[in-house]
């Protein structure tokens, strides 16, 4: 594979102009703003069904939504419900047993699962005790495979060392720290201040405690970011050395998260800022001998995510990049979004609707998507273009039972468009996106994308840098 070039040499004024426009990050596709409410809870039941009594055997995925935070980050764009009262997931935990006992009804008991991931919310709100008492249900429901990777979101201003050693008792063997900046105003300016000190003490205590993989969050664009205050975290957060390192764009949406109303558009840094500091973040990464695995992930050389991708056996869920082949997911809680077979289906988003489901012992899916042959064919186009950075034209036509040249007429079209920009090279039977196309792959897989017609559908999403 080639080095991957500074973004500040390659990202020309004309190619941003030309493609960096708002789209999708494609954790799945069709993108979740496609699901409709005609699916429900029936339609749910029936794939769980459906599951149990195909041939699949493979491992599944599993996906626990805890929804509290204490205190609210100004950036914030996830589904999150701000708490000091801490008895409030109580009754969470309870509607979240009955809602896996609906599940198992369905799906069966003792499924194998190669695949947990706790994300929220925080969900390092809940105490010890009740983190046990959701491991102890879901170790009766499912059976976690001996390799199983087991992994928790961390704000750092929850845990302890001792915290973590009791997630590591719990059997959780990742971490993914929340971490964003180190610099103190910037920390101010999104309400969220924990010191560069305190994530250091419990990254070491993590490691000490043979917690197998460590991955700390990043953005950019945050206010009161400058060139030189992020070119700082970035140098902390090497020291620091987590096995894995995300780095995302903020984007500032408030008209369509509320929280970030709380943000000066003032204290904003301009696109060039932007643009100089995800260009210092890449080249400071790889100069620590990261590797960069696409879109904005970077991990270390002896990492399982930067030895899937030089094994072309990277893929990609709603966590973001995988090495976990394409595993039917559950998903449990609150707004929470499953995929299993060739059904997409997410939760009820409020509180309410979620307990008032459980109440009648229904599932709680409120919508939901069957995906049509067209799309299960778009989207091994897409995941080949975001994970591998290759489209081969002879196992999709295989798959599909379809001709390239034909059925992409109109994509191969705007491909070579994006040839002329250097972005993609264009093979006889193959697409290859180049080095400087990765900074930019969100708008070539987009080309793919049937749903997204119109400039009002894309804006919706954030942009690409
Ligand atoms: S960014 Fe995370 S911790 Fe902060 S409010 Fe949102 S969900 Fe909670």
């Amino acid at each position: 594979m080639k080095p991957t070039p500074d973004p500040r040499a390659v990202l020309t004024e004309e190619l941003l102009r030309k493609f960096d426009t708002p789209g999708p990050r494609y954790t799945s596709y069709p993108t979740a703003d496609r699901f409709a409410e005609s699916f429900g809870p029936a339609d749910a039941v029936r794939v769980l069904e459906a599951r149990r009594q195909g041939s699949s055997t493979a491992p599944l995925s599993l996906y626990v939504h805890i929804p509290f935070c204490e205190s609210l980050c100004y950036y914030c764009a996830c589904n999150k419900i701000i708490t000091k009262h801490h008895e409030r997931a109580t009754e969470y935990l309870d509607a979240l047993e009955t809602e896996l006992a609906l599940v198992v009804e369905s799906l069966g008991t003792g499924r194998p699962v190669s695949q947990l991931h706790f994300g929220g919310g925080s969900p390092t709100f809940l105490s010890d005790a009740e983190l046990a008492r959701v491991m102890q249900a879901l170790s009766t429901a499912f059976r976690l495979t001996a390799d199983s990777e087991v992994s928790i979101e961390v704000d750092p201003r929850t845990v302890t060392p001792t915290r973590l050693a009791h997630l590591r008792q719990l059997g959780f063997n990742r971490l993914s720290f929340g971490v964003q900046d180190f610099d103190i105003k910037v920390q101010e300016a999104v309400h969220r201040v924990q010191p560069f000190e305190m994530v250091r003490e419990l990254m070491t205590s993590a490691r000490e405690l043979g917690f197998v993989s460590i991955n700390a969050d990043l953005i950019y664009g945050l206010p009161k970011q400058t060139p030189e205050t992020f070119a700082r975290t970035v140098r902390q957060m090497g020291e620091l050395r987590p096995d894995r390192i995300a780095l995302y764009a903020y984007a500032h949406l408030p008209e369509r998260f509320k929280p970030q109303r709380r943000v000066a558009a003032t204290d904003l840094p301009s696109a060039p800022q932007r643009i100089a500091m995800l260009g210092d973040a890449i080249a400071g990464f790889l100069s620590r001998d990261y590797c960069y695995i696409g879109m904005d992930h970077f991990a270390l050389p002896d990492d399982s995510l930067a030895v899937a991708k030089r094994e072309g056996r990277l893929h990609r869920n709603f966590q973001g990049y995988s090495t976990q082949p394409d595993c039917d997911l559950v998903a449990l809680g609150v707004s929470a979004i499953g995929r299993v077979g060739a059904a997409y289906y997410q939760n009820a988003k409020t509180l309410s609707a979620y307990y008032d489901s459980l109440g009648q012992r229904l599932l709680p899916v409120v919508r939901g998507y069957s995906l049509t042959r067209d799309d299960e064919l778009r989207r091994d186009v897409i995941m080949a273009l975001m994970c591998q950075g290759r489209l081969e034209f002879e196992p999709i036509e295989r798959a599909h039972g379809v001709t390239m040249a034909d059925y992409f007429s109109h994509e191969l079209e705007s491909m070579r468009a994006m040839a002329q920009s250097g972005l993609v090279e264009m093979e006889e039977r193959a697409i290859q996106v180049t080095a400087p196309g990765w900074f930019l792959v969100r708008a070539i897989a987009m080309v793919f994308d049937r749903h997204l017609q119109s400039a009002k559908e894309r804006h919706q999403f954030s942009k690409v840098v």
